[in-house]
């Protein structure tokens, strides 16, 4: 039987380029969306509805977090007070990757404890963008994995990985196209600048 791996998807042009990759591994992926660091609202989903619609004509399994776009933004706008004026891919983005990586670690471990390890991994498609800092999504991946499998008897394990890698970008943005996929030209957040397209 399949490994099963709770992968967090950021958005459609990034999960279409990591299943693509991950298609000849022995996993089965189901995708989790919780972005609420994505600004403003129509924004935030129409990334969720591209996803959405990815996943429903690709028949991909998806997850949608539970939450409330404004009260989740607002606590996500607490957690980077003080770093709105950082560089991306510093540590405003680090806030960001953590706070993302620890809900799909979460749900990951609390289905888990309802389904007897019903995931052994979890992870993001996050690493697949050129302006994603894979190095250090993947430190604080582990560090959240050490904590589940020291303190939480659950072996869920963290899903390391640089999709960017072998040309994972450029891969992902050539299927994103011929997929016709919605492009966004930022990152997510308001204090993002990125204007070049995935
Ligand atoms: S630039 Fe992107 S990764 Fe960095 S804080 Fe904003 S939304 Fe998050």
């Amino acid at each position: 039987m399949k490994q099963k791996i709770l992968l967090h998807a950021c958005c459609a042009v990034c999960a279409a380029g990591v299943l693509d990759q991950l298609k000849n591994d022995d996993l089965a992926v189901t995708l989790f969306w919780y972005n609420p660091n994505i600004f403003p609202k129509v924004e935030h989903d129409r990334r969720l509805n591209e996803l959405l619609n990815f996943c429903d004509s690709q028949n991909v399994k998806i997850l949608v977090g539970d939450y409330d776009w404004s009260e989740e933004h607002a606590y996500w706008l607490s957690l980077v007070d003080g770093l709105e004026n950082e560089p991306e891919r510093g540590k405003r983005c680090e806030v960001c990757y953590r706070m993302r990586l620890e809900a799909v670690a979460t749900v990951a471990a609390q289905i888990n404890d309802h389904h007897k390890n019903e995931y052994s991994f979890f992870g993001t498609t996050l690493s697949v963008s050129t302006h994603k800092d894979a190095e250090l999504i993947n430190k604080i991946g582990k560090k959240i994995d050490a904590s589940y499998s020291h303190t939480k008897g659950n072996s869920l394990k963290y899903f390391i990985a640089d999709f960017k890698k072998f040309e994972g970008a450029k891969k992902a943005a050539k299927i994103s196209k011929e997929l016709n996929l919605y492009r966004q030209n930022y990152c997510g957040c308001e204090f993002s600048n990125i204007k070049d397209k995935k």
